[in-house]
């Protein structure tokens, strides 16, 4: 069911009246650059961003569940989010840009000493109702939590040192391999 609109704001996201947003089905979006985010920044390969403008597309959704009288029920907020950013592949060390999704369901609670206490037996994540919390900063770990632990190109740009790229190719390195078996079948002989 799509409730008609109400005002549509303003929203303030740097901080949120998250049960408001809620009770209005509020919709912040907006578009990022990477450098306004610098804890995001700072894990990210510097030549990569060169003549590049990296930008994070970011939507937030308020909703509200389970109860009739909107008092009962609980907050709900869907942070999505998309971004392609460079970062420093483990095998050359050269930039490989990576796509991050983002894509969260939180649950407000009051405060943060009950968000605390009852994350670990929560399947969502929780967040607290007050101090009203800052969506960037929320966006910016989640951001920094879908990082890959291992970034890598699929085929590295530089080719890998002759040595090792004809140790891998050579011919007879497949034969190589079946000895040891060869051998093990002849002593069970
Ligand atoms: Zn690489």
């Amino acid at each position: 069911m799509k409730a008609t609109s109400p005002s549509p704001g303003p929203w303030n996201p740097a901080r949120l009246d998250a049960r408001r947003f809620a009770e209005a089905n509020g919709r912040l979006q907006g578009e990022l650059a990477v450098g306004e985010l610098t804890r995001l920044e700072a894990d990210l390969h510097p030549e990569g961003l060169v003549g590049r403008a990296a930008s994070v597309a970011w939507q937030a959704d308020g909703e509200l569940r389970g109860a009739e009288q909107a008092a009962a029920s609980s907050v709900w907020l869907h942070m999505q989010a998309q971004a392609t950013v460079p970062l420093t592949c483990q095998r050359c060390l050269g930039p490989v840009q990576m796509p991050l999704v983002v894509d969260r369901w939180f649950r407000f609670v009051a405060t943060e000493a009950q968000a605390e206490a009852q994350d670990d037996d929560a399947e969502e994540d929780l967040l607290a109702l007050e101090p009203r919390p800052d969506l960037l900063a929320v966006l910016e770990d989640e951001l920094l939590m879908a990082l890959p632990l291992v970034p890598m190109h699929e085929v590295c740009p530089q080719t890998l040192p002759s040595s090792a790229g004809t140790l891998l190719e050579a011919p007879d390195s497949e034969t190589r391999r079946e000895n040891p078996f060869q051998a093990l079948s002849k002593l069970k002989k």
